[in-house]
């Protein structure tokens, strides 16, 4: 018997979707991703693979994960975000980008390579969330693959988690167009927005563009969403000093409180070698970069530090309100209501 093929398998899942319009001569364009692909023809699909046309409608992937599982916070990463608090994480397949040095490429590239050999999990939003509430999570993350491009599915369960008490975010590449970004906006409390290098050019070559992602995360700030970036640091790609000075004043632009996650890089997907790590003193460097633009809150990831690198520290007075290891976090006596309780200084965040 033929089995049949992922995409087969993903494709009854799918529902009409509510993120479509129609475009010029009435063909139903995408509005999920900045992409917004026109999906003209009977069976044509977009840049993610997962979005397609049946019968003049655009149908959305739902119904299934990949993956769900309780991780700390600290590891989507978010830092300010009800630190310490379990994160009941879930993510499908797919992605609107192909990044060739995707550190989750098994997920994400799913659909484009037959090697990733994924499978899937069919539940409900439901079943999802009276899992999340028997372990106790205090947000709901969608995450491990790209979740624009399912966000219908993502409200779905962001629904039922606003319900039960819990907070709501994603973990994103950002090339979010304003329609998906309205879509999110009464369900969504945080996010934390990859900037991957800032050269329009570099973000091409992934299969996207830089502004969009720009755009999405002072959008996300003025829609008042806790917003925090991650820079998965490259060597030979996006670790010059000129590109990560002007990443970081840009990241400084937006708001100097907003935390940056300066991670480290090792080889995967199509990078074969496995030597190209990112140096601790790019990172370093990196770092100093970024308080040199004005960012207050930086913390690095991937990589066994500790102390000043993972640590919450308030931006006044340098008091520690958060230690951290190992993706667990405990507060200190310094922090209380939001403030440090040293100098008064109000700590911008998500706090129990
Ligand atoms: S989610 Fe993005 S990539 Fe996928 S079909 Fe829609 S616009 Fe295209």
């Amino acid at each position: 018997m033929n089995r049949i093929s992922l995409q087969q398998q993903l494709d009854q899942y799918a529902v009409p979707a509510d993120l479509a319009v129609s475009g010029p001569d009435d063909k139903p364009v995408c509005t999920a991703c900045g992409h917004k692909c026109e999906l003209a023809e009977e069976g044509a699909r977009g840049i993610c693979r997962l979005r397609f046309n049946q019968n003049g409608r655009i149908m959305a992937p739902f119904g299934y994960v990949a993956g769900a599982a309780c991780d700390p916070i600290e590891k989507k990463p978010l830092y300010h975000f009800y630190p310490g608090s379990e994160a009941f994480s879930f993510g499908m397949l797919g992605c609107n980008f192909q990044c060739e040095f995707c550190q989750n490429w098994i997920s994400s590239q799913a659909l484009k390579e037959s090697r990733a050999g994924t499978d899937i999990q069919p539940c409900s939003a439901e079943k999802l969330i009276s899992t999340a509430r028997s372990k106790n999570c205090r947000v709901v993350a969608a995450t491990y693959n790209e979740p624009l491009i399912s966000t219908e599915w993502a409200v779905s369960i962001f629904r039922l988690a606003r319900g039960q008490g819990m907070a709501c975010c994603y973990v994103t590449n950002g090339f979010a167009s304003i329609e998906v970004l309205d879509y999110l906006e009464p369900w969504l409390d945080a996010a934390n927005v990859d900037v991957k290098c800032f050269s329009d050019s570099s973000y091409r070559r992934l299969g996207g563009r830089l502004q969009p992602v720009l755009d999405t995360v002072r959008e996300l700030r003025r829609r008042g969403k806790w917003v925090e970036t991650t820079t998965l640091v490259v060597p030979g790609f996006n670790d010059s000093e000129e590109e990560l000075r002007r990443l970081t004043e840009f990241l400084a632009s937006v708001d100097p409180l907003m935390p940056w996650h300066v991670s480290a890089y090792h080889a995967d997907y199509k990078v074969a070698d496995t030597r190209n790590r990112t140096p601790l003193a790019t990172l370093y460097r990196a770092v100093e970069l970024g308080r040199e633009a004005g960012l207050k809150y930086i913390y690095l990831g991937n990589v066994a530090v500790d102390g000043e690198f993972v640590d919450t520290r308030c931006h006044e007075c340098g008091e520690i309100l958060f230690h951290r290891q190992s993706f667990s976090a405990r507060q200190t006596e310094s922090f209380a209501d939001h403030k440090c309780l040293k100098c008064g200084t109000d700590i911008p965040g998500r706090w129990n």
